[in-house]
Parts: structure tokens; sequence; C-alpha cells
């Protein structure tokens, strides 16, 4: 079954004016290396733009912080499992 993925406007941010983040320390969204991420992502959890976040990060390979809820490894491991059904020819851009 081929999957679509929504392709964003990378230069629209928009959608950042409804983030729940709005105000929020970013500090936390950018926690130092093994500290948690616990907060950040409790914060994300609520949020109404949050694949909007999420896609953003993804397509421009952002390598840091918590984005869309998610960590770097978190986002790491999607990109992957999207290249690999890219390959696979299960998923397409729309
Ligand atoms: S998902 Fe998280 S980081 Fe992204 S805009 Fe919402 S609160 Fe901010």
């Amino acid at each position: 079954m081929e999957r679509v993925v929504r392709k964003i406007d990378v230069f629209d941010r928009t959608w950042q004016d409804q983030a729940n983040c709005l105000g929020v320390d970013p500090d936390l969204f950018f926690p130092e290396r093994g500290a948690s991420t616990r907060e950040a992502k409790e914060v994300c959890r609520g949020c109404v733009v949050r694949l909007e976040c999420l896609e953003y990060a993804l397509q421009n390979g952002e390598k840091f912080g918590i984005w869309g809820g998610m960590s770097e490894r978190e986002r790491r491991r999607i990109r992957r499992a999207r290249a690999l059904a890219r390959r696979r020819g299960e998923i397409a851009s729309a």
C-alpha cells in the first residue's frame, strides 16, 4: 500500500503563531545531551500544530532539539523509515 507524505512549504512558518511553546523558555526544547526531554514533550503533547512542526523539522533536517514532540533520535528513525519506504515505492510525496 502506498502512503503519501504531504510536502509543506518550508518557508511558511505561520503555524508557529499557534504553537503551544510560544513564550516558553527555548532552552527547554534544546536540552543538554542526556538531559530529560519530558517537560518539552509535555508542552508539545497538546499543541495543535504538532504535525506541522514535526514536518517542518523533518523536511528541514533539523538535527537538534524537540520538534513536534520528538527528539533528534525519534526524527532520525522516521527519516530512515521514510527513505526505506520511498526506495520500496511505498511512499509518495503530495
Ligand atoms: S509541537 Fe512542540 S515545539 Fe512544535 S510548535 Fe508545538 S509546542 Fe512548539
